[in-house]
C-alpha cells in the first residue's frame, strides 16, 4: 500500500485532475487492502474482485467477474444474500456480519462482513461493496481465550492476576472459595487485603523477584481469609509479560495446604507415639531380661551342684533334662538382651585375632553333641585362617544357622558346611535338606521378630536369631543372605572381610 500510495503521491502526471487523483487512490487501496474488496449489481452479479478476495477465496478475478456471488455463499445460507440485497436496495450499510463463505477448494471461511450501497450519480443504489475480513485467526484466539478461561474458573487452586503495584486485576472462583472475598469486591484492591502483616515484606521480595522477570515455585505461606481465618497456601508466582516482553504484572496459584499440613502434623504425631512405645517396648525388653539373667545363673549353678549330688539314676535323668531346658531358657534371654542393646546401640565387641576354622570347629562340636538325627559335615581345602573380629560373636552366629539349619530341616541328615576363601574375604555356608523358604517371603526373614508362619507351626521361637546375626555380620564389615527352595532346602551365607 504504501509502495503505490508514493507513487501516487509523486506522480508526475500533474495534469490528472483531482477526480482522477482520487480514483487511482482508491483503486491503490483496494489493490493492498487485507480484507476482500469485492463489489456486485443488485443481481449480486460479481464486478470487481480485489487481490486479496483471490487469496482468501482462492477465485481468480478474471473466474469471477460476470459470475453469481453465490458462488462463495454455502446452499444453507443463500437467504443471507436475500437480507444483504434487501438492506442494501433500501440503502442501508450492512456492517460486521459474521458469516461463513467458501473458497474453491472446499474451505469453509468465517469471515466478517461489512456491505455498503453503491449509489450512481443520480442517487440510485446500483449495487453493493463488501468488504470482508478473515477472522479464523481472531476465532482460533478466542477459543484458546475460553479455553483457558474455562480453566482458570473451574480450577480448584486460587488464581490472581495483579500489577506490579500489587493492585488485583483478576480473581477466580476458587480464590472466591478459599479467601471468601468475591471477585466484585477485591479487583482494585491490593492484594494487601490477604496478607497477613507480620508477612509484608514477602509481597515485596514477590515482586521484586517477579520485576526481575522470575517465577516463584511452591512458596508455602499463610494468608488471611475475609473472615479472619489463616489460610496455609502453597504459592507459584510468575511475571505477566507484554507483547514487547516488560513485565507488567503477576500472576499467583495459590493451592490451599491446610489439609496437607494436618495430615502431616498427624502423620508426624502418630510416629512420635509409636517411637516412644517402641523405645517403651525394648526398655521392657532389656530390664527384664536383665532381671531374667540374676535367677537363671543362680538356677544353673544350684543344678549343677545337685548334679554332682544325686546318685540314683531317675534323678540324674530328672536334672539332666532340667539343665537342658535351662540352657534353651539362658540362650533365649541372651538373645532378648542382645536384641535391646542392639536397640540402645550399645552391643560391643571384643574384637582380636582369631582362627575362623577353629570357631567353626568348635561351633560344629557344641551342636552335635545332643544331637544324634543330624551329621554335620565341613567342606573346606582350608587348615588355618586368621580373621579379625569378635570370636564368641561369630560362633554365636555359626550356631545360630546351625542351630536353625537343624530345627528347620526336619526328617533328613545331612548339614554341610562350606568354608573358603575369595578375594579378600572368607565365606562360610551352611546348607540343610529341609523345608525351605518361599521366594517372597526370603527378604523378610533378617527381620526382627520375622517367622515364616506356615513353616513355624511345630518349631517354636521368636524371630530374633537371623536380626542378631545380620547385626553381629555387618558390624563386622561382613554380608549375611541367604538362598532357598521350599522342599528342597536352604543356605545361608556370610562372609567376612580379611586383613591385607
Ligand atoms: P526363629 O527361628 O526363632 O523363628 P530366626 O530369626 O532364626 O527366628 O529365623 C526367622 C525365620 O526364618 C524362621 O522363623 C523361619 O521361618 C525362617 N528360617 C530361618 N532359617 C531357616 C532354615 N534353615 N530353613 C527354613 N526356614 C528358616
Amino acid at each position: 500500500m504504501d509502495k503505490n500510495a508514493f507513487t501516487l503521491s509523486k506522480a508526475p502526471e500533474i495534469s490528472l485532475s483531482l477526480a482522477e487523483q482520487k480514483q487511482g487512490l482508491l483503486s491503490a487501496i483496494i489493490a493492498t487492502s487485507d480484507d476482500a474488496i469485492i463489489s456486485k449489481t443488485l443481481k449480486g452479479i460479481i464486478t470487481s474482485w480485489n487481490p486479496a478476495a483471490e487469496r482468501m477465496f482462492g477465485y481468480s478475478e478474471a473466474e469471477t467477474i460476470g459470475q453469481h456471488i453465490s458462488i462463495i455463499i454455502p446452499p444453507d445460507r443463500i437467504d443471507e444474500e436475500t437480507y444483504i440485497i434487501g438492506q442494501i436496495a433500501q440503502g442501508n450499510r450492512v456492517s460486521h456480519f459474521e458469516t461463513i463463505r467458501i473458497a474453491s477448494n472446499g474451505d469453509q471461511i468465517p469471515i466478517s462482513l461489512s456491505i455498503s450501497p453503491i449509489v450512481n450519480s443520480k442517487g440510485v443504489v446500483i449495487g453493493a461493496s463488501k468488504i470482508a475480513r478473515n477472522i479464523r485467526e481472531r476465532q482460533i484466539a478466542n477459543e484458546k481465550q475460553s479455553i483457558l478461561a474455562a480453566i482458570v474458573a473451574s480450577s480448584d487452586d486460587a488464581i490472581i492476576s495483579k500489577t506490579l503495584e500489587g493492585i488485583i486485576n483478576s480473581w477466580n472462583p476458587a480464590a472466591e472459595r478459599m479467601f471468601g472475598y468475591t471477585e466484585a469486591e477485591v479487583l482494585g484492591k491490593h492484594i494487601s487485603l490477604i496478607i497477613p502483616p507480620e508477612r509484608f515484606q514477602e509481597e515485596t521480595f514477590i515482586i521484586g523477584e517477579v520485576s526481575k522477570g522470575s517465577k516463584i515455585d511452591h512458596f508455602h505461606t499463610v494468608r488471611l481469609a475475609k473472615d479472619g481465618r489463616q489460610v496455609a497456601i502453597s504459592l507459584s508466582v510468575s511475571p505477566i509479560v507484554n507483547d514487547s516482553g516488560m513485565v507488567i504484572g503477576a500472576s499467583k496459584i495459590a493451592r490451599d495446604i491446610s489439609e496437607q499440613l494436618l495430615v502431616q502434623r498427624e502423620k508426624e504425631r502418630l510416629y512420635e507415639q509409636v517411637k516412644a512405645l517402641n523405645d517403651k517396648k525394648d526398655e521392657f525388653i532389656g530390664l527384664a531380661s536383665h532381671e531374667l539373667k540374676t535367677p537363671l545363673t543362680s538356677i544353673s549353678a544350684y543344678l549343677q551342684i545337685l548334679s554332682t549330688m544325686v546318685t540314683d539314676e531317675k534323678s540324674r535323668l530328672f536334672v539332666a533334662r532340667t539343665r537342658l531346658q535351662l540352657k534353651k531358657l539362658s540362650a533365649l534371654v541372651s538373645d532378648l538382651l542382645d536384641i535391646s542393646k542392639i536397640e540402645a546401640g550399645r552391643l560391643q565387641l571384643s574384637v582380636e585375632r582369631f582362627d575362623i576354622l577353629q570357631v567353626l570347629k568348635d561351633a560344629i562340636e557344641l551342636l552335635s553333641y545332643g544331637n544324634n538325627n543330624h551329621h554335620i559335615s565341613l567342606k573346606t581345602e582350608i587348615v588355618e585362617l586368621q580373621v579379625t573380629g569378635d570370636p564368641n560373636r561369630v560362633e554365636q552366629v555359626i550356631v545360630n544357622l546351625l542351630t536353625n539349619a537343624i530345627r528347620y530341616s526336619p526328617g533328613t541328615d545331612r548339614i554341610i558346611i562350606y568354608l573358603s576363601r575369595e578375594f579378600h574375604e572368607v565365606k562360610i555356608g551352611i546348607q540343610d535338606f529341609g523345608i525351605g523358604i518361599a521366594p517372597e517371603k526370603l527378604k523378610d526373614i533378617f527381620t526382627r521378630f520375622y517367622r515364616v508362619d506356615d513353616a513355624n507351626s511345630n518349631v517354636s521361637g521368636l524371630g530374633i536369631g537371623l536380626f542378631l546375626s545380620q547385626d553381629i555380620i555387618l558390624r563386622h564389615k561382613g554380608r549375611i543372605w541367604a538362598e532357598s527352595e521350599p522342599g528342597i532346602g536352604s543356605t545361608f551365607w556370610f562372609t567376612l572381610p580379611l586383613d591385607e
